[in-house]
């Protein structure tokens, strides 16, 4: 589903944050991505959707390669990679569905009449995938009346709402307690799970990734140092 080929970076500073990293991921395939701070998790994640750009190597999602696209055909491609972040990037003075629409647009929405086109089918959807993450009853609240917890159910279901083939997620526990960090990791494995949906989960707290990915991926000074089960990662990794 995703291959990654010989994929380095080195920033305009000279910092060198991947170097030659190979790396395949099947359907429905959960991989947490382990390894210090700076080891490069962040940068393999953008460099798969191009907020940051290879320096060299290939991006393969089914048969297209992401890193030789052109702008326009990247726009495109990239309707098929779905994100969660760690700060929820919600749009604070639209609610909760409107939030979730937004997915469908694939930009963030300034105006409320740009959410005025979706269709009956649409909206349908969105409501399905609000009670999926269990928040219809606050469909129509704004989005910063909600808790942390709440507010990345609410980017779940908007990165759903266009129908990934690919999920990336950057850090999505990383502002939660622990408890909530638990249930947001046990839902985003159940969702990926009923969908056969890939994800790659940047996730620096180890314990939390043991219990959830069924593989992870280490890595350090760009480098992949560990890919396997939980189960085989040894104390020092
Ligand atoms: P991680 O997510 O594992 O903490 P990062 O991908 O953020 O690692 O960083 C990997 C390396 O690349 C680090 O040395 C970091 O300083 C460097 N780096 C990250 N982003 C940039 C950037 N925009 N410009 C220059 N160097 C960067
Ligand atoms: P993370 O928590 O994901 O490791 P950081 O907090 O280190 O990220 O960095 C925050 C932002 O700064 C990111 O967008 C990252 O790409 C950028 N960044 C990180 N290191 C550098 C650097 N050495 N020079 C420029 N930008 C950097």
């Amino acid at each position: 589903m995703l291959k990654i080929k010989n994929l380095s970076k080195t920033y305009k500073t000279g910092d060198t944050a991947l170097s030659d990293v190979t790396l395949e991921i099947n359907k429905g395939q959960l991989v947490g991505l382990i390894g210090p701070s700076g080891a490069g998790k962040s940068t393999l994640i953008r460099c798969i959707n191009r907020l940051v750009e290879p320096t060299s190597g290939e991006v393969w999602l089914g048969d297209v390669d992401l890193a030789q696209l052109g702008r326009s055909e990247l726009r495109h491609q990239r309707r098929r990679i779905g994100m969660i972040f760690q700060e929820y990037a919600l749009v604070e003075r639209l609610t909760v569905m409107e939030n979730v629409l937004s997915g469908r647009l694939g930009y963030v929405p300034f105006w409320r009449s740009w959410l005025r086109r979706f269709e009956a089918e649409d909206i349908r959807r969105a409501y399905e995938l609000l009670d999926r993450v269990g928040l219809l009853q606050h469909a129509d609240k704004r989005a910063d009346a909600l808790s942390g917890g709440q507010r990345q159910r609410v980017g779940i279901a908007r990165a759903l709402m266009q129908t990934p083939d690919l999920l990336l997620v950057d850090e999505p526990t990383a502002s939660l307690d622990p408890k909530t960090s638990r249930q947001i990791m046990r839902l985003l494995t159940e969702i990926c799970a009923e969908r056969g949906l890939p994800a790659i989960v940047n996730i620096h707290d180890v314990p939390l990734a043991q219990s959830f990915m069924e593989r992870l991926v280490g890595l350090r000074a760009g480098t992949v140092v560990f890919d396997g089960p939980p189960t085989d990662l040894s104390e020092d990794a």
